[in-house]
This record gives C-alpha cells, sequence and structure tokens, in this order.
C-alpha cells in the first residue's frame, strides 16, 4: 500500500522543526528514521497531513560525556550507538542490546529517539533506558523538561510526549566501576522483534552481589523494571545456586501476556531460561560459574 497525501517539510534547526508542530498540531509527526512510522503510514495506520523530517538536524545526533553522565543525542543512529566506543566503554549494555536490533539496514536508519517515542514494548532501547534509569530529555513550545524512562514510557506505543514535543536526547549513567552487564534476547526468526529480553547489570564485592539491577522486556506493556527482585538477592553469593534463585523469583515476579501464538506459561520459561543465561554471564567466574558465549 501507499501512504495517504501529506505534506513534507524538512527544517533547518529544531526551533523551526517546533514551530512547525505547534503549527500543525495532532495533524503533524515527526520523522526521524522511519522504519516504525514509514510502514505504519503505508498500512494507512498513521495518516498525518504533514510530515516533519528531523533529517536535517545534525544537533539532534551524536554521542557524548557530560560530567558522568552519557548523552545520546535523539536521531543517533542504532548502528552509532552499537559501534561507538565510548558508549562500548562507558555503556556497554547499551551497545550490546542496539546491535541486537533487527537486521543490518534498520540499524543503519533507526533511531534512539524513534526507539523511544513509538515504545513497542518488544523493543530493546525503552527496555535499557528503563533498566538503566536513563532519563529522556524532551524539547517542546515551554522549554525543555527530563522524564525518567520508566515515567516515560506508559503503554504500548502511549508515552509522555506531547504532540508539539520532540525528544532531544536521552541521558544514560554510566556503568559503574567494574560493572558487569549481561543482554539475553529471543525471537523467532534472526531481526525479528523479541518474543522476550532480559537485561542485567551487577557489581559484586567478592563473591556477593553488591548491586544488581533486572529488566525484562517483551511480557508487558511497558519493559519491566524489577527492583524488588533484584533488593532480595544484594548480599548474596553470586554463585549457581542464587542464579537459579534469582531466575526463578523474576519468572515469579511478572504477569506474561497470554497469546494464541505464544501462551503466557511459554513466555514465562523463556523469561526464566533467558534470565539465567544473563546471569551466567554476569557471574561469570564467581564461585565456580562457568562463563557462556558472549554476544558479537
Ligand atoms: C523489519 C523491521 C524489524 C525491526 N526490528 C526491531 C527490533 O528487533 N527491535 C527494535 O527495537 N526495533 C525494531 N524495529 C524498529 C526500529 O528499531 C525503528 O527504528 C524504531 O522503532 C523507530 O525508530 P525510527 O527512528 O525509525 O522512528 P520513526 O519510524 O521515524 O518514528 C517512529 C515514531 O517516533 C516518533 N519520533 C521519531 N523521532 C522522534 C523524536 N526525536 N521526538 C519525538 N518523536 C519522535 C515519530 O513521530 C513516530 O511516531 C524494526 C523495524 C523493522 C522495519
Amino acid at each position: 500500500m501507499k501512504p495517504a497525501a501529506f505534506s513534507y517539510h524538512r527544517p533547518r534547526t529544531l526551533d523551526d522543526a517546533l514551530s512547525l508542530l505547534a503549527l500543525h498540531g495532532l495533524d503533524a509527526k515527526v520523522i526521524a528514521g522511519g522504519q516504525s512510522l514509514a510502514p505504519m503510514m503505508n498500512m494507512r495506520f498513521a495518516q498525518p497531513a504533514h510530515l516533519i523530517d528531523l533529517n536535517a538536524l545534525p544537533q539532534l545526533a551524536g554521542v557524548t560525556l557530560e560530567a558522568g553522565t552519557l548523552v545520546i543525542g535523539a536521531m543517533t543512529r542504532h548502528h552509532e550507538i552499537a559501534t561507538s566506543i565510548i558508549v562500548r566503554a562507558v555503556c556497554p549494555l547499551l551497545a550490546e542490546a542496539a546491535a541486537t536490533i533487527g537486521h543490518y539496514a534498520i540499524r543503519q536508519r533507526g533511531t534512539l529517539g524513534g526507539s523511544l517515542a513509538h515504545a513497542d514494548p518488544a523493543a530493546q532501547l525503552p527496555l535499557i533506558a528503563s533498566t538503566l534509569g536513563a532519563r529522556i530529555e524532551i524539547v517542546g513550545p515551554d522549554g525543555s523538561r527530563e522524564v525518567p524512562a520508566a515515567q516515560f514510557l506508559i503503554a504500548v506505543m502511549t508515552t509522555d510526549l506531547a504532540s508539539e514535543e520532540i525528544i532531544r536526547a536521552v541521558r544514560f549513567p554510566v556503568a559503574a566501576p567494574l560493572e558487569r552487564h549481561a543482554f539475553e534476547v529471543f525471537s523467532r526468526r534472526h531481526g525479528d522483534f523479541a518474543i522476550a529480553a532480559c537485561a542485567v547489570t551487577a557489581v559484586l564485592a567478592g563473591d556477593t552481589f553488591s548491586s544488581l539491577r533486572i529488566g525484562v522486556g517483551g511480557v508487558a506493556d511497558v519493559p519491566l523494571v524489577l527492583d524488588d527482585v533484584a533488593a532480595g538477592f544484594l548480599g548474596e553469593t553470586a554463585d549457581a545456586r542464587t542464579v537459579v534463585r534469582i531466575a526463578n523469583a523474576v519468572a515469579g515476579a511478572i504477569e506474561p501476556y497470554d497469546q494464541a501464538e505464544i501462551s503466557a506459561a511459554y513466555r514465562r520459561d523463556l523469561v526464566k531460561a533467558l534470565m539465567t543465561r544473563a546471569l551466567q554471564r554476569v557471574t561469570a567466574g564467581i564461585a565456580g560459574i562457568a562463563g557462556t558465549e558472549q554476544h558479537g
């Protein structure tokens, strides 16, 4: 199918983009990588009368470090996030997850801001932003504001973003010294959206957990960050028995979707398996746990 007719705008400044949004209101949509919006327009699920292209705004793209925070512009492509030396050094969980999004061609076009604004519950970047406690920097007619990712993501394809606002950047906390991480994802075919995904960061003091963060995607309307489950294991020995107990606790704490083709029970088992793998990776070398293969 082809999209419904629309007027195309290519602003050269962020102010011009915001003015166009304010002028056209709900009749307008911004387009970034177009990897989600273009298919939705082609299927006529979205029919904006005005399309505001953000691709002539290089100031919205790029990776910088600001006073211990990793700041990534909304127009930064998934591929750049996956391969950036800075991201890999200070926020390796994010780089690892970005490398698993779709196919190479999609990662070349898709953007961080687009993925967050689209808010697919199975998407990698909303899961990582929530798990790490990233903050979304939003600009609009009244200036700018920052919202924690977990508050920004409200429901399936529903966010805190107003129609006249644009995501400018996302601020990720830099990983703690000696922080370990793992991201595990399962999809039916290579490049498909995840059926489920798990993200873990941990710091070990000797052989015990001194910090632990757990995120689960693809099982509910928004990514789940299981701080209560994680808190219950602080101070525990990071051994194989604890790995099994954490994975069981995570599987017990979620209420996955029950769909005709993928049952809730299957998704719960899948999360348990992915969480076990992720925990085995973050505890590799501790208390006799052998490392498992890392994602490339
Ligand atoms: C075949 C295929 C497979 C895919 N597989 C995966 C996958 O495995 N995992 C995954 O996470 N994603 C996947 N995607 C989606 C991909 O990651 C998209 O890039 C992403 O969902 C949207 O980013 P985009 O830049 O393309 O946004 P667009 O499609 O341009 O826009 C999406 C939405 O975000 C809004 N928007 C965009 N930028 C901004 C901004 N700066 N401020 C405010 N609103 C904004 C738009 O108005 C629109 O509503 C896949 C896509 C395809 C086509």
